[in-house]
């Protein structure tokens, strides 16, 4: 029987398999036809804790059951309050920066994303609006970058075949070059020169020490201090997109942790709710709250939408905050670190492999291949070995990677890299 679904990011013409999947737990999906998988990426990076906590759908049963939904423009649930305050608390902070302060609620990283550019243009506009600076429109962007698939957020996101055919409809950015490594200085300097340019940009929004969909390409936390702090000096809105990197993803339960910086706005997502349920987060300063706040009603931040801060949702992120503060998530993020680092250093050693890297629990290594590009079939090939041998992986063209969740045991981290080594046999060729 054929399906009516259009999958995301599936080309449907070539007849890949589409597994049904019925029951989950932990690190592991049981399909329709008995059969298992390692699920190796989280299920697109959300599933921080593992499939179908305890904790997790206890409190989505029991908030389904009190209070489902309600409009957020203008009233507010306790579930809600409780994640602001807990995220409030929760997020980076350092002498001399201004904390974040407001939490404005979406339901994707992707949203999260757009509500941030918007609140970074609707800051300068309201500016501009009571002659304290000329509007601002203009966004920095880093090279590689990814965001989201809106029109907004692949804006600012790398433009490939992946976008072209709405190129038409993307706005022109500045694009800083990656910190590729020996090249970090360029990238400083191409900031530097950008924020001092005379149409002043808005701001400038980066994926923090690695990027994600770009490659899993990591730089360094030097850069990324440096890099808020030209704009700090340049007050140019430092936008950090921790969609991917938060909830402990890169060992600090926010990546800009490791640099000691704060931005000006930061979103949230994917991990929010353990992965359970859709939410996100877009966390801001005082002062863009500030510039917002208005007895004018034409400066209000119009942004919304139906199920803004689902209290189900809410409920989630709230077990979800409890578990980070009751259980030892960071030891358990450490010792798989641990365990991946051990086993990625024996894989690196393979012909068939090169440039390992890793940053906590996300580890990443490229398949020396013939015709590996992003077109190739090779990851829609590798991924069918993969579901063939019991695990879930999605390789960016020849970059095979790992964001597995925190509960993946060692007998699981052995079942996939043995996978992962005979991929390398079966699909590599020598350096
Ligand atoms: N930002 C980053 C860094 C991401 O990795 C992603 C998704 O992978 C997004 C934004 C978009 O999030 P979503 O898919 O929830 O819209």
């Amino acid at each position: 029987m054929t399906s009516p679904i259009w999958h995301p990011f599936h080309q449907h013409g070539l007849g890949e398999p589409i597994p049904r999947v019925v029951r989950a737990e932990g690190a592991v999906l049981h399909l329709a036809d008995g059969g298992t998988l390692i699920d190796g990426i989280s299920s697109w990076w959300v599933t921080t804790h593992g499939h179908c906590h305890p904790r997790i759908a206890a409190a989505i049963a029991e908030q389904a059951g009190r209070l489902d939904q309600l409009i957020f423009a203008g009233y507010t649930h306790e579930p809600a309050e409780e994640v602001a305050r807990g995220l409030i608390d929760l997020a980076p902070r350092a002498a001399g920066r201004d904390p974040l302060t407001h939490v404005f609620y979406s339901d994707s990283g992707s949203t999260a994303v757009e509500v941030a550019l918007k609140m970074a243009l609707g800051y300068w506009h309201n500016l501009a609006l009571d002659g304290l600076a000329p509007p601002r429109h203009r966004i920095l962007v880093l090279e590689h970058g990814y965001h989201g698939d809106t029109i907004g957020t692949m804006s600012v996101g790398e433009r490939g075949v992946y976008n072209q055919a709405w190129s038409p409809l993307l706005f022109d950015v500045g694009t800083i070059p990656f910190p590729a490594p020996g090249r970090e200085q360029r990238t400083l300097d191409s900031l530097e020169a950008a924020c001092a340019a005379p149409e002043k940009p808005a701001a400038f929004i980066v994926e923090p020490l690695i990027l994600g969909a770009g490659g899993m390409l990591i730089y360094p936390a030097h850069v990324l201090r440096d890099m808020a702090a030209i704009c700090a000096r340049h007050d140019v809105l430092f936008i950090v997109d921790e969609v991917m990197t938060g909830w402990g993803r890169t060992g600090t339960l926010f990546a800009c942790e490791q640099a000691g910086v704060v931005p000006d706005i930061m979103a949230v997502a994917k991990g929010i709710t353990g992965g359970a349920i859709p939410l996100a987060a877009t966390l801001a300063t005082a002062r863009i709250f500030d510039a917002h706040k208005s007895t004018d009603r034409a400066r209000l931040f119009y942004h919304s939408s139906s199920y803004t801060a689902n209290a189900i949702a809410c409920a989630a992120a709230a077990a979800n905050l409890a578990i980070w503060r009751e259980e030892d998530v960071p030891g358990r993020i450490a010792n798989l670190s641990d365990g991946i680092a051990a086993r990625l250093a024996r894989l690196a050693d393979r012909p068939a492999f090169a440039h390992a890297r890793q940053l906590g629990a996300i580890a990443a290594i490229d398949l020396n291949a013939p015709d590996a590009g992003y077109l190739s079939d090779l990851a829609p090939r590798l991924r069918a070995f993969f579901l063939e041998r019991g695990l879930l992986l999605r390789p960016l063209g020849n970059t095979i990677y790992l964001m597995p969740p925190y509960c993946l045991d060692t007998d699981q981290l052995d079942q996939v890299f043995a996978v992962l080594a005979d991929a390398g046999e079966r699909f590599g060729v020598r350096s």
